[in-house]
């Protein structure tokens, strides 16, 4: 899923190359994406892009004051493309689902699978969309001192506080995991009871994972920002390899749909962490 580097990073890219072009078709070949009735998708042609940004891991393009606003989930992507076809897209073939053309070249969004997450909303404000009114402070520009009085009395684990996007916006599973282990903070601890200089590693961990993520994501072609982001993970995705940092084995806790990684040397004191759903199947 992408998250705050990668959705920056495609910002960045759209505007260098989407920005003063003329929106002069959509195609929408997924009616399931559009979240938004009025204003039709159809305002958009003719208008001239004037902008690119991010909330959270919001996606907005701006043209000229109507927004369109993607938030691309677990499967989505954005393919940029110098010379996109002319021809309309069959609706509900193959995994297109929204394709902006802007005079010659232009970008697909799409998503594989069959568990559907890809939205897109038409809108004259960014805030009329729902998910993006409930954000909290963006990450990147979250000061040690924010950090502490949004923590302050939070009982969930930091794992749970770290990716709920009302707390705080655009870390997702994977930059959790790497923030965490960065600040050698265990995913189970208490937000709101983790002594002052935890809080320091935190937010010294938060800005450096994400700025250095955001440095190599921007620049890259946007076709390879997946494997780019794979790269530059050192617990994430990572089970059962040796950890970077102290060669410990990367130890797993999975739910249902998901699961995250962390070192137990760095993190949890040498101690794996108890897995529920492992232990109840063990009773
Ligand atoms: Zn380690």
């Amino acid at each position: 899923m992408p998250e705050l580097p990668e959705v920056e990073a495609l910002a960045h890219h759209l505007r260098e190359h989407a920005v003063g072009r003329t929106v002069t078709r959509v195609d929408v070949a997924s009616f399931g994406v559009l979240k938004t009735v009025t204003p039709q998708w159809t305002e958009l042609h003719g208008r001239t892009v004037t902008g690119a940004g991010r909330y959270g891991k919001h996606l907005d393009l701006d043209c000229d004051g109507l927004h369109v606003v993607i938030h691309l989930a677990r499967a989505g992507w954005l393919r940029w493309s110098d010379q996109l076809s002319p021809t309309p897209p069959k609706p509900g073939r193959g995994p297109l689902a929204f394709r902006v053309h802007l005079d010659g070249p232009g970008f697909d969004l799409t998503e594989a699978g069959t568990k559907k997450g890809l939205a897109v909303w038409i809108v004259h404000d960014p805030k009329d969309v729902p998910s993006v009114a409930r954000l909290g402070p963006d990450a990147l520009g979250l000061t040690r001192e924010q950090l502490g009085e949004l923590f302050g009395g939070r009982t969930e684990r930091l794992k749970t506080a770290l990716t709920d996007q009302s707390l705080i916006a655009g870390i997702g599973n994977a930059y959790s995991d790497e923030i965490m282990h960065t600040a050698k903070l265990s995913p189970y601890a208490t937000p709101g009871k983790l002594p002052e200089e935890a809080l320091d590693r935190l937010s010294d961990a938060m800005h450096e994972v994400l700025t250095s993520a955001v440095e190599r994501s921007v620049g890259q072609a946007a076709a390879r920002l997946k494997g780019e982001k794979r790269s530059g993970l050192r617990v994430h995705a990572r089970a059962g390899l040796p950890c970077p940092v102290c060669g410990d084995t990367v130890r797993e806790i999975s739910f249902a749909d998901k699961a995250f990684q962390y070192c137990p040397t760095c993190q949890t004191g040498g101690k794996p962490l108890a897995d529920r759903r492992l232990s109840r199947l063990l009773k």
